[in-house]
């Protein structure tokens, strides 16, 4: 028998500054810009809601800290909640002792709020590639089940084209990893369905993409950033590429976002990852 496709929405839940590299850096300064987090998460919360769709949150650490009432929102919404680091820094310019220390700063700011631990993943900036085989050892220490990080494309700040595209268990550890939908389309890996991908692209074509990969039974892993829906921010002190990759597509992707929503049936990463077990076990 062959079940539907689960697909997943996901959302890293994150500052509009905190992602940007170029006003990330330094820490000290994130006081002195706009928190803006709560408006556009919210406005999310209700395009979710809309649909009837549950979706996982990765949180970022920092935010949970700060926001503990929109945690909280979220949760008692249904929503899924995973980690994204605490200070969004990229895995692969970390020491494994360092990437541990993240991850329990991050567990601990969300079990502090839920009283639960989450059981995934996302690195900042899809940061987990073929130069950091150490991080599924400190996850899985860590106590996490499943992990989103790998990004099967080459691009200017991630990816790794040779990893796989679907979901697999990660060798040697009780871990998955889910990673960032491709389409496999003219012999290369493109990306599409999330964050300025689903901003840049035509509505029709991400849809004929996706609608591809159902076809084929894949799982659509769509990924996105509250920031993306808040057209009213400044954006002073970005490069020239964050102008392109953070700020061009905003104005029409709530619109894009409903239909999105209205053509795919989403829910969280934790029921695809339960959906995979029980296949992988059969097949041993
Ligand atoms: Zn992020």
């Amino acid at each position: 028998m062959n079940a539907a496709p689960r697909h997943v929405f996901t959302v890293d839940l994150e500052e509009w500054f905190q992602g940007l590299t170029s006003t990330n850096r330094d820490v000290a300064r994130w006081p002195l810009l706009e928190s803006r987090v709560v408006a556009a998460t919210r406005q999310l919360l209700g395009i979710l809601a809309s649909r009837r769709v549950t979706a996982t949150f990765f949180v970022l650490g920092h935010v949970a800290d700060h926001h503990p009432a929109l945690i909280e929102e979220i949760a008692a919404a249904g929503h899924e909640l995973g980690i994204h680091g605490y200070f969004h820094r990229f895995v692969n310019r970390m020491t494994p002792a360092e990437f541990d220390a993240e991850l329990a700063r991050s567990l601990e700011a969300l079990e502090r709020i839920t009283g639960e631990l989450p059981a995934g993943h996302r690195a900042p900036y899809f940061s987990i590639n073929a130069s950091t085989p150490w991080a599924f050892d400190c996850l899985a220490r860590a106590g996490l089940r499943y992990d989103s990080s790998i990004f099967p494309v080459r691009s200017l700040l991630y990816g790794d084209p040779t990893a796989p595209r679907l979901p697999y268990r990660v060798p040697g550890h009780d871990l998955w990893e889910v990673p960032a939908t491709t389409l496999r389309w003219g012999g290369q890996n493109w990306p599409v369905g999330g964050g300025f991908y689903l901003r840049i692209l035509p509505y029709a074509v991400t849809r004929w993409a996706l609608r591809r990969l159902q076809a084929a039974g894949e799982p659509i892993v769509v990924y996105h950033h509250p920031w993306e829906l808040d057209t009213g921010q400044r954006y002073d002190a970005v490069t020239a590429r964050e102008r392109v990759t953070h700020y061009a597509g905003r104005r029409g992707l709530a619109d894009k976002l409903q239909r999105l929503l209205r053509d795919f049936t989403f829910g969280p990463m934790r029921d695809l990852v339960a959906a995979q077990a029980p296949v992988v076990a059969a097949a041993r």
